[in-house]
């Protein structure tokens, strides 16, 4: 119990664990784990890197700086998390509807796919156009 109550005591005022230095401790045991296997010095360097910087970042002080490292991570992470279901998507929709751009507008128009040679009239500029669905 007392060493649990002293470390109590150091962590006050210390900024602690957040999603960005979990995320590096993951990839530093991911690192740790290929230089087993490729490049033993670059990846047990790089994981050696990740585990100080990780560290000082949760027995950190200086919060503000700590809070913008950990928002700028959360938003590349958000953004990669966009790009990936809009890919996803758009999968999904090339299952079922071709994307056609309107040779006057090039506004995208979304048709149903297997219904033959169609007439499409574009939404925006009422442009029409025959295309096969
Ligand atoms: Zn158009």
């Amino acid at each position: 119990m007392r060493w649990r109550e002293s470390f109590a005591r150091f962590m006050v005022g210390r900024y602690g664990s957040d999603a960005l230095s979990r995320a590096m401790s993951a990839v530093a045991m991911a690192f740790l784990l290929l230089s087993w296997f490729v490049l033993p010095q670059v990846f047990n360097t790089l994981a050696l890197i990740l585990i100080v910087f990780s560290t000082f970042r949760v027995f950190s002080k200086n919060h503000q700086q700590r809070y913008k490292e950990n928002l700028f991570y959360t938003r590349q992470v958000d953004k990669v998390k966009y790009y990936i279901s809009k890919i996803k998507y758009r999968n999904n929709q090339n299952k079922t509807h071709h994307i056609y751009s309107c040779p006057q507008c090039k506004q995208k128009i979304r048709v149903p796919r297997g219904k033959g040679k169609i007439m499409v009239r574009c939404p925006k500029c009422q442009t029409e156009f025959m295309k096969k669905s």
